[in-house]
């Protein structure tokens, strides 16, 4: 893919961070937010569906009660994550009213989007809302999300949602632009990369500082959505969100941020959803020759080809499938719970039935109902 083909996207999601919302006050910048308004107010009256992802809850927080430091404790952070969205949304209302447009909150916690049910209706509101010409705007519902619950960052959940309403494209907007081959604010040589087509674990390693007092992210966590968002096939710009016109530019084309290449192929909504979203319910420990035929030729994975189950899952749950070597190289939804493959787990598909007493399947898993990990 090369730059150009930007400029085709019909359906772009576009996340933006606390610091790019904020002055260090942190009190809103309005005039960022203004121009960002308008910048997504425009590829909207293009024909273009528009969802915004943003951050600046808890910072919005911060500013409205002058605290001079970021609060530590997880109730303290909620409590003025209320406070800030509410003002958050109110200034977004404002703004994007100014151009006719319409805008929905939508507030979502990692469970909805592994639980299969909830993420196929956050799916279908999102669709429908976009269909009434709405642009919706997405933050982690912090308020009540604990540990287990919690993406913890907005890249990532930027990235889940263009993989839920498969968008043509992410742009996550921070206080870089871009990704460099070396700390730029130590190395001045530091040179930006202007396109990515692998993640490796060098970047991986060498992206682990954290954001800004207010921002969970930084560029490690922008490294792990590109990973989704690339294997998933949808392509991916982290830009300054501080430069003029920054928008319009990545959608004309223009050489400004970094671009994360995807690969070839687009995957299937389904897919997306196994790889991504859910959370295994458990694990299956496959052979070699299991594995080859899952990895290298696409197949399903038979009772013969399993080793070793862990976990207590049940009949149509995500399960991680585990090499000889213990990494996990694909996910899917199985036919038998962990119960069942445990008894019929090294025998031929032909004895299912009678181990079992009855057989609905032949496959534990059918390959249509598998995704391998990258
Ligand atoms: N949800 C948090 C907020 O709105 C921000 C998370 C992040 O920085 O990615 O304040």
């Amino acid at each position: 893919m090369n730059r150009q083909e930007l400029t085709d996207c019909k359906r772009i999601v576009v996340k933006v961070g606390t610091s790019t919302l904020t002055h260090n006050t942190d009190q809103l910048n309005l005039m960022r937010m203004e121009s960002l308004t308008r910048e997504l107010a425009d590829l909207h009256n293009q024909g273009r569906d528009v969802l915004l992802v943003s951050s600046g809850a808890i910072g919005v927080g911060v500013g409205r009660f002058g605290l001079k430091e970021a609060p530590r404790t997880l109730p303290m952070k909620q409590a003025l994550a209320a406070v800030g969205q509410g003002t958050l949304l109110h200034m977004y209302e404002k703004l994007f009213a100014e151009y006719g447009k319409i805008v929905a909150q939508v507030l979502l916690t990692k469970d909805d989007f592994q639980e299969r049910l909830r993420y196929l209706n956050c799916r279908n509101t999102l669709l429908t809302l976009l269909s009434l010409g709405v642009i919706p705007i997405i933050n982690e519902n912090d308020t009540v999300v604990v540990d287990e619950i919690k993406f913890g960052d907005n890249d990532t959940l930027s990235a889940l949602v263009a993989g839920s309403v498969n968008a043509d494209l992410l742009i996550i907007l921070s206080d870089i632009d871009g990704l460099y081959d070396d700390d730029p604010r130590r190395n001045p040589e530091a040179k930006r990369r202007s396109e990515v087509y692998e993640i490796t674990e060098e970047m991986e390693k060498s992206s682990h500082s954290r954001g800004t007092k207010l921002a969970s992210g930084g560029m490690y966590t922008k490294l792990l959505a590109a990973r989704m968002v690339m294997t998933a096939g949808i392509p991916m710009v982290v830009a300054d969100g501080a430069d003029k016109d920054i928008l319009r530019r990545i959608i004309a084309g223009e050489q400004v941020g970094t671009l994360f290449v995807p690969r070839e192929n687009k995957m299937h909504a389904r897919e997306r959803w196994i790889a991504f979203s859910s959370f295994p319910q458990g694990s299956i420990q496959v052979d070699t020759g299991a594995r080859d035929a899952i990895y290298k030729r696409g197949k399903s994975l038979l009772p013969g080809g399993v080793v070793g189950v862990d976990g207590d899952f049940e009949r149509g749950e995500v399960v991680a499938i585990i090499d000889p070597d213990g990494h996990e190289f694909a996910r899917g939804i199985t036919n038998y719970s962990a119960g069942e493959i445990r008894l019929i787990a090294g025998q031929k598909t032909s004895q299912i039935e009678q181990i079992l007493g009855g057989k609905d399947y032949d496959e534990v898993i059918h390959r249509n109902n598998l995704t391998l990990c990258d």
